[in-house]
């Protein structure tokens, strides 16, 4: 699944092609936003904005009327030009609002819904989602108060509840922990309030210094090398880049899900 990172990235250049102009065209191979379209045309419409909240994408359209968009572990947005070649394949083609200047073409998104602004108060997984350390008014003392709340759920999969902190993904939430020196299998209730606030801190560090990572890769260890990009995601076996001790890779017992982490590093 994207890091809260990519989708921001992913909003952002959206935001930036399209914010302002007309829509000419929308085609869509979802009957559930082709009938939408058909009863309230999107054609004509204003993009207003394209903006991300954790991991959700959402476009504004004039008249009340907002796509959103959920990649999951396969979609994803493409800026084209028109007549231009796209990068996969047109079977994989889910969505494409088209206006003069760009064609924007969601592939293969596995969630992709309109709302107005009431339905997308009433959206289960959106009205609850935790601050979003990209959000320019992100509340840290909330993404604390959230974590304190659940003080029976290990690290590792705290960090990944969206009502949480709505943003990390799988390879930041490792990270994260091993930044912080904390085991990501340890109760949040072990945790005191200076380690929740700098768990809190160092998730939007990595978030922010990612939106502007030039090569488009995760990156939290600040190396130039690619194969030493990051700390202990995907790196079980191999060994520590602090101390040596071999990375593990360790499922946790409630949902099944990976942590990596440093047994000699992390407490
Ligand atoms: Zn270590």
């Amino acid at each position: 699944m994207p890091e809260g990172d990519t989708i921001f990235r992913t909003a952002r250049t959206l935001h930036r092609a399209l914010a302002g102009q007309t829509v000419t065209g929308f085609e869509t191979v979802l009957p559930k936003l082709a009938r939408v379209d058909y009863d309230t045309p999107l054609a004509g419409r204003t993009v207003e904005s394209v903006e991300a909240r954790g991991k959700w994408l959402l476009m504004h359209f004039s008249g009340d009327l907002i796509l959103l968009t959920h990649m999951l572990m396969s979609g994803s947005w493409h800026i084209y030009r028109p007549g231009e070649k796209w990068q996969r394949q047109r079977s994989h083609m889910r969505i494409v609002v088209e206006t003069p200047a760009m064609l924007a073409v969601a592939f293969n998104v596995p969630v992709a819904e309109f709302h107005t602004t009431a339905s997308l108060a009433r959206r289960d997984g959106l009205n609850r989602l935790g601050p979003a350390p990209l959000a320019p008014d992100f509340d840290a003392g909330l993404a604390i108060a959230n974590l304190a709340a659940r003080p029976d759920l290990e690290l590792g999969l705290a960090l990944l509840d969206q009502t949480v902190l709505a943003g990390l993904g799988n390879v930041f939430k490792s990270e994260v922990a091993f930044a912080c020196g904390i085991s990501p299998f340890r109760k949040v209730a072990t945790l005191t309030q200076a380690q929740l606030a700098d768990l809190v801190g160092t998730a939007r560090k990595f978030l922010l210094a990612n939106v502007t990572e030039a090569s488009g890769h995760h990156r939290t260890t600040g190396r130039t090398d690619r194969e030493e990009f990051l700390w202990v995601y995907g790196r079980a076996g191999k060994p520590c880049r602090r101390c040596a001790t071999p990375i593990r890779g360790q499922k946790h017992t409630a949902d099944g899900r990976i942590s990596f982490w440093c047994p000699v590093c992390q407490k």
